[in-house]
């Protein structure tokens, strides 16, 4: 069972596979359990599940996209299946960590950043030029960044100011601003460090049913 049976199988659905997950771990089969992981890598299963795999067997390299998929599916779009398999103590790291992203979101899409235009590069009309930035971030960005089923990323703000169409503003001082915004606005890195916060947290959780080698 420890040595190369591992390659041949007769095993085609998924369950084959979760049974060798299951006994190679109450055995502490590594070999074994590897195999098992990445068979399971060719199936889908939904988010929730994963986690509970993760951390029943300790699987911590799995957790990273299941966990980024919850942080942004509304919580209304959860089974009850899904509710049993995350548990109380996951679901809780998952349902704070979405406050603050939403707390976070709320305030960056309303609070449009803007820099101190005497450093900017020169300009005939800079109130226009702020007065469509402005406009752009409260109309474009705002509704990009709540929109309710495929909201903007923080991460990807900038990609999107730079390829945002607005001709009210002076080119330069767009590019001067976005700039600006990259380079001193923390809060676009916030999310990212909260999605990294709750991986981080989950990833303990599962590393204590590890096999150890
Ligand atoms: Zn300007």
């Amino acid at each position: 069972m420890i040595n190369s049976s591992w390659e041949t199988p007769q095993i085609d659905d998924i369950k084959g596979y979760l049974d060798i997950l299951h006994i190679t771990h109450m055995w502490g089969i590594s070999a074994g359990f590897k195999y098992a992981i990445n068979s399971l890598n060719k199936y889908s299963m939904r988010s929730a599940y994963k986690i509970h795999l993760v951390c029943r067997y300790g699987i911590p390299e799995w957790i990273a996209v299941p966990v980024r998929v919850l942080l942004r599916l509304p919580l209304k779009d959860l089974t009850e299946d899904d509710y049993n398999h995350l548990g109380y103590d996951v679901f809780s790291k998952l349902a704070l960590g979405k406050e603050n992203i939403q707390a976070m979101r709320r305030k960056l899409a309303f609070f449009a950043p803007y820099p101190n235009t005497d450093d900017a590069p020169h300009c005939s009309n800079p109130e226009r030029c702020k007065k469509a930035w402005y406009r752009a971030w409260g109309l474009d960005l705002f509704r990009l960044i709540h929109h309710p089923s495929d909201h903007l990323s923080f991460c990807d703000v900038i990609f999107t100011l730079r390829n945002m169409k607005d001709s009210n503003m002076h080119p330069e001082c767009r590019n001067f601003v976005i700039d600006w915004v990259e380079e001193s606005c923390p809060g676009l890195q916030k999310e990212e460090h909260v999605i990294r916060q709750v991986v981080a947290s989950i990833q303990d959780h599962a590393r204590i049913h590890m096999i150890v080698d």
